[in-house]
């Protein structure tokens, strides 16, 4: 009974902490900049892009997402 507690309780604590979500992107600032005043960051680790504006850096993977 205990080991089945235990187990449910390793499964929530996956389901709450999404590890898959986890990857680490190596943000690195793209020279190009973008016509409205943004700028373009381009994941190192995953490849994903993605343009904010002026100052602010993005703190999440963007893998899988669209
Ligand atoms: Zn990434």
């Amino acid at each position: 009974m205990i080991l089945v507690l235990g187990l449910l309780i390793v499964f929530a604590l996956i389901l709450v902490m999404q590890p898959w979500k986890r990857r680490d992107c190596r943000w690195r600032q793209d020279a190009r900049k973008l016509a409205d005043g943004r700028v373009l960051f381009t994941c190192a680790a995953c490849g994903a892009e993605t343009a904010l504006p002026k100052g602010r850096a993005p703190r999440h993977c963007l893998a899988g997402e669209t």
